[in-house]
């Protein structure tokens, strides 16, 4: 369905006089889950109403913005456009303090669905990746008795989270040198959209978890959100660099050496979350093309024919 951005919301984003055309861009050719190479241009548009394109792998169905803002661009759109955007599009104040409400909330709902998984195993140490302001570290910190360590780039967030009483480095999860810590717990908290390399950062990933060790991962799924918007362009958003659904993330999971033990669909019926030990990589772990041919269809059905009633 062909949708409109309301006229208020309209000009709400206007007045931050973002440019985002004028960002640097970069254009990617190949799919970061399965290296293909032949990419369908699905949208033109995001939910904000910026020119913002995404591309759809017709090998696994991975959806990514393309072109997209390089590294640097989205540096800067963190430290300034990122909140203040959120805030003009839902008409209210987002930013690092009002967040804390619906994080804690957040933490206890995530906390019951791994507690089962963690009891009597006994782990010591857990990093939290892109932890924000360090709200959902701390609470598994203090239920579980880990020693909490929270990596994000924001510096005023982490701020936040180390007057929480929690370890904290200034960075990005990619580039970080660790020099060979690893821990018994990692969060990927409404994080793993976001990033720019998500293949890459699961490899990672597995590397810094001790045998024993268990992933906390948790996607927007995209089919949810462009099923319940009934519009694929508002299912997409700059901030998003990837848009996962649950075939998607599995495959990456899979080729990472990331076993899912557990899965869990969300209350807000949007989010799925997966609790992973490691196991031997598949690297060639795919969506199931059937599935893949299915989320084509879907797509172009959600674009053209009339919201159910
Ligand atoms: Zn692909």
């Amino acid at each position: 369905m062909q949708t409109t951005i309301a006229p208020e919301r309209r000009a709400r984003i206007a007045a931050l006089g973002y440019d985002y055309a004028a960002e640097p861009h970069e254009r990617l050719t190949a799919c970061n889950l399965c290296g293909g190479s032949l990419l369908v241009t699905l949208t033109r548009r995001d939910r904000y109403g910026y020119p913002a394109q995404t591309s759809a792998c017709a090998g696994c169905g991975l959806v990514f913005l393309n072109p997209r803002m390089t590294a640097h661009a989205y540096g800067r759109f963190y430290d300034g456009i990122y909140r203040p955007l959120v805030s003009a599009f839902h008409g209210r104040l987002i930013d690092a303090q009002t967040i804390q409400g619906e994080q804690q909330e957040y933490a206890v709902d995530r906390a019951n669905m791994v507690r089962p998984f963690l009891a009597g195993v006994g782990l010591r140490t857990m990093l939290d990746i892109g932890g924000s302001t360090g709200v959902v570290a701390g609470h598994f910190a203090s239920e579980f008795g880990l020693r909490g360590t929270l990596i994000d780039p924001a510096p005023l967030e982490v701020e936040h989270a180390r007057a929480l009483g929690l370890d904290t480095i200034t960075g990005l999860v990619e580039e970080h040198d660790f020099q060979g810590q690893r821990y018994d717990l990692v969060l990927i908290c409404q994080t793993i959209d976001h990033l720019l390399d998500v293949g890459g950062t699961l490899r990672r990933v597995r590397d810094l978890l001790t045998d024993r060790g268990l992933l906390f991962v948790d996607i927007v799924d995209f089919r949810a959100a462009y099923l319940r918007n009934w519009s694929v362009e508002d299912a997409t958003k700059i901030d998003h660099p990837y848009y996962l659904t649950q075939e998607t993330v599995q495959a990456y999971l899979r080729r990472a050496g990331l076993a899912v033990v557990a899965v869990d669909y969300a209350a807000d019926h949007l989010h799925v979350s997966y609790l992973c030990r490691p196991a031997a990589p598949e690297p060639a772990a795919l969506p199931d093309p059937a599935g893949v041919t299915a989320f084509f269809k879907e797509a172009r059905y959600v674009q053209n024919a009339p919201r159910p009633q």
